[in-house]
């Protein structure tokens, strides 16, 4: 596969180094991209420092039209990079870029807000907002084009320069983007740098940047907070959830277990909002496990450009490792997994989808974010104890409520402790308008949508006597 250059100060940054990105769907070396030397990210540092107040001061939001259409005309060439770099099918590949040009859209024209305190023969008094400076926009590899256009597009709307630095399982497509966009935004606007382990570290200490917009695990979250105290740098940190599927006595089983298939099982099971503790009535139990049983074991396993494949691989083998310890804990602590639950035998990193049933807490399954395709079902007998278990982890990122009586699936999902809650679906979203945001170790600050757009500013008090 070709390998776009970093975009660093408006132009193709040379290699000095590379790193390797395995393909999922092979196991293979699928890519050597650019490993990011020190002296390159004060390269960053320095393009971003320059680029600053002519961008604060432009009129961005036709740039950022012309953004998302010089996308649209590439978007089959970066989806199929998405396509290799995720292992994930076509359709969920090009949403990566359909995405990301919408979070483009859909920034282009919003407007920061603005509010008169006082507007009168003495004096206008106005709250505006000003760009915060240089952003480092960190996501993670399982939605990497969607996930940095979230924080890309809002934070150069705002005004400020930025860069993006994806998962180094997922840099291929960023990079192509960033060679794509190279000469849609003026020198610096811009930037995309790829690297290991390290690369994170140094932007997120570097003194330059003013704000760090962060998704990944709740243990690297940390990590970016400590850094960014150093200087005071703003935050948003979206982390990992263990989201709640709290299942009332008068559901639809066959329904249910069909929605929160589909839910549980996207992506291979590795989306932060995915349903991943089932909590289901005594009553119900053993019809659900079976329903759910079912669709695991009519799913087709398979990677890009494969015929009929409802899940694929995947992603990296750290995360295919943690998948079969969490399964082999739980079988070892008595679960039952009701179909699949271990490797494919084939090269890449396939792993059959399991529902587990007999699930509880103690179970790394249940207590620990699975983050693939696996599905724990754990049996209630008292709906006060279900929500009690519900709320009894640090994750507080999404959670649902299932019943044939909408009211009485609200009252529950109220009492869920998330930033979003659901109601007889889970994950649904409207898109760019639709904030995501999580409570308790879950994250910190609101990303999307209008607050989206804010957290990339400062408050402003602006005070003319007259
Ligand atoms: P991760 O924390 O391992 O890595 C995330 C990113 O941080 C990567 O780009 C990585 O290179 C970078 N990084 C690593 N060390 C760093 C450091 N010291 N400083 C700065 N950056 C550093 O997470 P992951 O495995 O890529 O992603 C999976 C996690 O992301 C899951 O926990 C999932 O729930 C979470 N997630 C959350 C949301 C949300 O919106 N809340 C969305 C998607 C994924």
């Amino acid at each position: 596969m070709r390998v776009p250059e970093m975009t660093i100060g408006g132009a193709a940054a040379p290699a000095k180094g590379t790193f390797d990105v395995y393909a999922p769907a092979t196991g293979e070396v699928l890519a050597r991209p650019p490993e990011c030397t020190p002296d390159q990210v004060e390269d960053v540092m320095t393009a971003m420092t320059d680029a600053f107040p002519g961008w604060a001061r432009a009129d961005r939001g036709p740039t950022l039209l012309a953004a998302a259409d010089a996308l649209e005309a590439r978007a089959e060439e970066v989806a199929d990079v998405v396509a290799q770099e995720l292992g994930a099918q076509r359709a969920q590949a090009a949403f990566q870029v359909t995405g990301l040009a919408g979070f483009f859209r859909y920034y282009a024209d919003l407007e920061l807000p603005r509010e008169v305190l006082k507007d009168d023969g003495q004096a206008l008094v106005e709250v505006v907002r000003r760009p915060v400076g240089p952003v480092v926009a960190i996501p993670p590899w399982n939605g990497p084009l969607y996930m940095a256009g979230m924080k890309v597009a809002p934070a150069l709307a705002a005004g400020n320069p930025v860069v993006l630095k994806p998962s180094p399982f997922t840099p291929l497509s960023s990079l192509l983007v960033g060679e794509i966009l190279r000469e849609v935004f003026p020198p610096g606007v811009l930037n995309v740098v790829s690297g290991g382990a390290s690369l994170g570290g140094l932007l997120t200490a570097h003194p330059v940047p003013r704000k760090i917009s962060f998704t990944g695990s709740v243990a690297t979250g940390q990590k970016v907070a400590m850094a960014a105290a150093a200087d005071l740098k703003r935050v948003t940190l979206e982390l990992g959830g263990n989201d709640a599927a709290v299942l009332l006595d008068d559901i639809d089983v066959a329904e249910v277990a069909a929605s929160l298939f589909r839910a549980g099982f996207h992506n291979c099971g590795q989306v932060c909002v995915a349903p991943k503790r089932v909590f289901a009535p005594a009553s119900r139990y053993d019809d659900l496990v079976d329903a759910l049983s079912a669709l695991a074991r009519a799913a087709k396993v398979g990677g890009p450009g494969e015929e009929g494949v409802t899940v694929g691989p995947v992603q990296n083998a750290a995360q295919l490792a943690h998948v079969e310890a969490l399964a082999a804990d739980a079988a070892a602590k008595g679960a039952v997994l009701s179909a699949g639950g271990g490797r494919v035998d084939r090269p890449g990193y396939f792993f059959a989808p399991a529902i587990v049933s007999g699930a509880v807490e103690g179970m790394r399954v249940v207590d620990e974010e699975q983050f693939g395709p696996l599905m724990p079902v754990i049996r209630y007998d008292d709906l006060e104890d279900a929500i009690r278990r519900a709320n009894a982890t640090p994750y507080g990122l999404g959670a649902s409520a299932w019943s044939a009586d909408v009211d009485r699936a609200v009252a529950v999902a109220d009492r869920l402790e998330a930033g979003q809650v659901w109601v007889n679906t889970h994950f649904a979203t409207l898109g760019p308008p639709q904030p995501v945001v999580g409570t308790k170790h879950s994250g910190l600050g609101v990303e999307k949508g209008h607050w989206g757009l804010a957290s990339f500013t400062d408050v402003r008090v602006r005070y003319v006597t007259r």
